[in-house]
């Protein structure tokens, strides 16, 4: 049913700009929007959120290596991921940038409401920039951080520390109950028993000398810079008008809905959690954790160069067949692996082949008995789509059955299980017309094209979320009864 006034607020994380976009942050970016388009189908309104986390350290070293401004690359670099929005057809309403001036003045009211929990002391601990985060000795891997391989330089400074301690018992029944829902269960155990091993206070600022000046400075000490987690953490408020616009911010917080990759899932579902506790504002309702995207079996690397750039990946193949590959080859909550051989079998298999066979078929028989004026049940009614419930029992519990994954699939996440429910489908069609033989002259000829016309048009409604634009070209045949250009040309 819909709901018109329900808002659905639902955010993917801010990508550091240090770098350029690669199919990781494209496939976090496509799994969001299928979420955000579907809630709007429903009738939701829906605030998708995206944006680039622009203060970090990283960004500094990659200017100076560049020879410009941290400015000129963080602005030229944001640009790259806020076109993302055209090149991957993505629907998102807002695009925070950690530099402007609505981020800057949330984050020093979230500093200034968390004050009670903020104290300074001298520190020396193992620092990685790649990650922007300490670490305990214990968790290096041979002596080097985990995400990065890279070893962590010693760090002692006099800094501002965070009560995350205080909040641990909390944590854990927060999410232990659900109230914070992490997705997949799986990534919720490994936080619970991170919470158990105990949680130790956070440094959360950095003298401004380590930080190049580059940064939020923190309120009321300006040789002090905010960590860039506790400013980037922020963006979900302060997007929403907190510092800014109260109204606003009532009206959209809590977030339905954080999208992130696991290597992230520590500072979202216990830093970010634990400094809302400590504003007293209200917690995001769930976070979703998508796995990583192998290339040919390895970890993408920049050194390795088998980094896969999506916009070139576009370029060559469109935009449909790579939302289709990530969301289909990807167990959304697990590691994928992408090989151009995959890529270009699914594009065959089931683009070009599957889903465009079949369209072009169904819409050519239909043609075919329109222009001899006895489309079953239509004559001279040209704008309608389909006008009676399939004939055929079994195709029309394949329709239903197919629709009910689908859904249930999409509210549990798993893309990949609602568009093999859509392509289940597709080939029981292609069966039917093999069994059928429509293009055969006879009684029932009309009745199984409707009921194919029929099935193509739930075909197009599945796939709006996935494929809104193959959706619309098939929406648009199925009314005209007439055939366009091919969906997925051959390669
Ligand atoms: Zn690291």
């Amino acid at each position: 049913m819909s709901d018109s006034n329900k808002k659905f607020y639902i955010t993917t994380a801010i990508d550091y700009v240090n770098g350029l976009p690669h199919i990781g942050h494209a496939l976090e970016k496509i799994q969001t929007d299928v979420v955000a388009r579907h809630h709007r189908s429903l009738g939701e309104n829906v605030l998708f959120l995206t944006g680039t986390d622009e203060n970090s350290l990283k960004n500094v070293q990659a200017a100076e290596k560049e020879g410009i401004t941290v400015q000129e690359l963080v602005d030229r670099n944001s640009q790259v991921f806020y076109d993302l929005k055209h090149v991957l057809n993505l629907s998102f309403d807002d695009f925070i940038r950690t530099t402007e001036k609505r981020h800057i003045q949330g984050v020093e009211k979230l500093w200034k409401t968390c004050q009670k929990d903020i104290y300074k002391k001298t520190y020396e601990g193992l620092y990685c920039v790649g990650c922007e985060a300490f670490y305990k000795e214990s968790e290096l891997v041979n002596g080097l951080c985990p995400e990065h391989k890279k070893a962590p330089e010693l760090v002692k400074e006099e800094n501002y520390f965070f009560k995350l301690s205080k909040y641990q018992k909390q944590l854990k029944e927060l999410i232990e109950k659900d109230e914070l829902k992490i997705i997949p269960e799986t990534r919720k155990n490994e936080v619970l028993s991170f919470i158990n091993s105990g949680l130790e206070d956070i440094c959360i600022s950095r003298s401004k000398e380590r930080a190049h000046g580059w940064g939020i400075s923190v309120p009321g000490d300006p040789n002090q810079i905010v960590w860039v987690w506790f400013d980037a953490l922020g963006n979900y408020i302060t997007a929403v008008g907190y510092g800014s616009d109260e109204d606003k911010f009532k009206d959209l917080w809590p977030a339905d809905i954080h999208f992130i990759g696991k290597g992230i899932l520590r500072f979202h579902s216990i830093y970010w959690p634990a400094m809302l506790l400590s504003a007293g504002l209200a917690l995001p309702k769930s976070i979703f954790v998508h796995g990583y995207i192998t290339v040919d079996g390895g970890k993408m690397s920049k050194s390795i160069g088998n980094v896969i750039n999506p916009i070139e990946l576009v370029e060559k193949y469109g935009t449909e067949p790579v939302r289709y590959f990530l969301l289909r080859e990807m167990p959304s909550t697990q590691d994928g692996d992408f090989t151009y051989e995959k890529f270009e079998d699914r594009y065959i298999a089931d683009l070009s082949r599957g889903l465009g066979n079949f369209v072009a078929r169904v819409v050519t028989l239909a043609t075919k008995l329109k222009n001899r004026g006895s489309i079953y049940g239509s004559e001279g009614k040209e704008e309608n789509e389909v006008l009676f419930a399939p004939q055929n029992l079994k195709l029309k519990n394949e329709i239903e059955n197919a629709q009910e994954t689908w859904k249930k699939s999409l509210d549990e996440l798993k893309f990949n299980e609602a568009l093999v429910a859509i392509w289940k489908l597709i080939g029981f069609c292609d069966k039917y017309i093999e069994q059928t033989k429509p293009w055969e002259e006879s009684d029932k000829q009309g009745q199984v094209i409707n009921d194919l016309l029929l099935a193509l048009s739930n075909i197009a409604k599945m796939l709006k979320p996935f494929l809104p634009e193959a959706s619309e070209k098939i929406t648009k045949q199925l009314k005209t009864k007439r055939k366009s250009e091919v969906l997925f040309p051959q390669l």
